[in-house]
């Protein structure tokens, strides 16, 4: 993929940028060691101030920054600016938090007499980030943050189509204070990935994206003994039960679904809905996704603009296109409009079958696929029936299913009564082929710090 801002409200290519050499891509490694030995020695008060500096600046340049995202990748402009803001609550959460997360913890060592024992979370040095294009700044900032206020450096190695928001957060780091090499964007192409994680001088990576993305570098890092974190892909499902709050879930099931334009991991993907409800449900959801405006993203007034990218679009037409050639029921949306750009109307697809794409597979981009099940376990089992587990969702009025579905359903978290979101406080990540390891709160701190035990006897 060539690294290049291109439109995707017209197909223009706006901006390209050439990919970094080895040598340049070794100066930069190099940087990063380098920084990383002073970040180290820095006090956590000290990189606070730098990372709330960060915030400030974000805030202060949120429309700026947002009209940028919007440049590369389509999201609507509101969605943009919504992105900053939770970035910079990112950054606040992290400078306020971390020296509580990275303080010592005494510990009991047992039966052996220790005069003292405890665990001192360390940094382990430069870490690759390899990430998408579909949150571009949020993403980043999610590793970014707890990196390095743990007194990591990072090297950010973004997705080919938002090169400029890439340089935008190493250019935001550097204003804020950070040393030089504390935080560095590679231009570069997936094929830098290799060389770059097997450099000795980089410890760890973590991975946003595809499934075969993840499954390349965990086998690079498996080879190179190096720790990752991998946040791949989902297909999160929305389980509606008789007692739910239907025109509430109607309404939340269309933005969990249209959000970001439909291309987030954690989006809504599959709306399995109790036979008792599900005509009601069906019309609702329908009309919901039908109301939604599709247009240009900067426009106040839209609700949903272009794909990110032209084989993204071309990929969901082609599972819309698999499961209607096999029998399926279109109740809205289904055919792209004929004109300049990437776009993609709100689609509801029914009577779906294990043979067809749509049942097993991701699909990035808005639409929905609609299935009746009658009981609670055949929703778990249709819930659970695909290889991913990263978010889900459960709408339910009685207690006793609101409990079960929080045991049952097989993902990295549970939303009852409520669309799938990160926070900062709390952790986020998948389970099965949704990949592994856990960003954000504590957790996702300490993923990338040496756990040391130490005792003292
Ligand atoms: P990719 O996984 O291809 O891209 C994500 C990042 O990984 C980019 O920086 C990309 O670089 C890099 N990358 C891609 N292939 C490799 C590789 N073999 N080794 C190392 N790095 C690699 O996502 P796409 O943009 O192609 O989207 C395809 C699908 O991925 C989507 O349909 C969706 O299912 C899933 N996805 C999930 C996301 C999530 O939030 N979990 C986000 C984005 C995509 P480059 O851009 O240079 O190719």
């Amino acid at each position: 993929m060539p690294i290049a801002t291109t439109n995707p409200t017209t197909g223009q290519v706006l901006k390209s940028f050439e990919a970094m050499s080895a040598e340049q891509l070794d100066a930069a490694i190099e940087r990063a060691d380098l920084a990383y030995q002073r970040l180290r020695d820095t006090t956590i008060d000290q990189r606070g101030r730098w990372l709330t500096a960060a915030a400030d600046l974000l805030e202060a340049e949120r429309d700026e920054t947002a009209r940028l995202m919007t440049s590369e990748m389509g999201k609507t402009y509101a969605a943009a600016k919504a992105e900053v803001t939770k970035c910079a609550t990112a950054c606040r959460f992290y400078a306020t938090k971390a020296a509580e997360f990275l303080a010592d913890e005494p510990a009991d060592a047992g039966a052996v007499k220790a005069t003292r024992a405890f665990i001192r979370y360390q940094p382990i040095g430069p870490v690759l980030a390899v990430m998408p294009w579909n949150f571009p700044l949020w993403q980043v900032m999610r590793f970014a943050a707890p990196a390095l206020m743990a007194g990591n450096t990072g090297l950010l190695k973004h997705a080919s189509n938002v090169p400029q928001t890439a340089l935008l957060l190493e250019d935001l780091f550097r204003r804020a204070g950070f040393p030089e090499g504390a935080f560095t964007t590679l231009l570069a192409g997936s094929d830098a990935v290799d060389p770059v994680l097997s450099d000795p001088r980089v410890r760890a990576a973590t991975l946003t994206g595809s499934e075969g993305a993840g499954r390349s570098i965990a086998q690079i890092a498996g080879r190179e003994l190096k720790k990752t974190v991998l946040e791949l892909g989902g297909s999160d499902p929305f389980v509606v039960m008789p007692s739910a709050d239907l025109d509430r879930a109607a309404e939340v099931a269309t933005t969990a679904r249209c959000q970001n334009n439909g291309q987030s991991c954690i989006a809504a993907k599959r709306f399995i809905v109790h036979t008792d409800v599900f005509d009601a449900f069906a019309e609702r959801f329908a009309a919901n996704m039908s109301a939604l405006r599709v247009g240009d993203p900067m426009d106040d007034t839209t609700d949903v603009g272009p794909l990110a990218t032209e084989r993204g679009r071309d990929e969901v037409h082609a599972q819309v296109r698999d499961a209607v050639d096999q029998g399926a029921t279109v109740l809205c949306g289904g055919e792209p409009p004929a004109r300049d750009g990437w776009w993609y109307p709100p689609t509801v697809v029914t009577d779906l079958r294990p043979e067809m794409r749509m049942w097993s597979e991701e699909v990035f981009g808005p639409v929905a696929g609609l299935f009746r099940v009658s009981s609670y376990d055949e929703a778990i089992e249709v819930a659970n029936g695909t290889t991913f587990g990263l978010g889900s969702n459960a709408w339910t009025r009685d207690p006793r299913e609101q409990e079960r579905f929080a045991t049952d359903l097989d993902a990295g978290n549970v939303f009852i009564n409520g669309m799938t979101t990160s926070f900062p406080e709390l952790p986020f990540g998948g389970v099965r082929n949704s990949g592994y390891g856990r960003e954000l709160s504590a957790l996702g701190m300490r993923e990338f710090c040496n756990v040391k035990t130490v005792w003292v006897g």
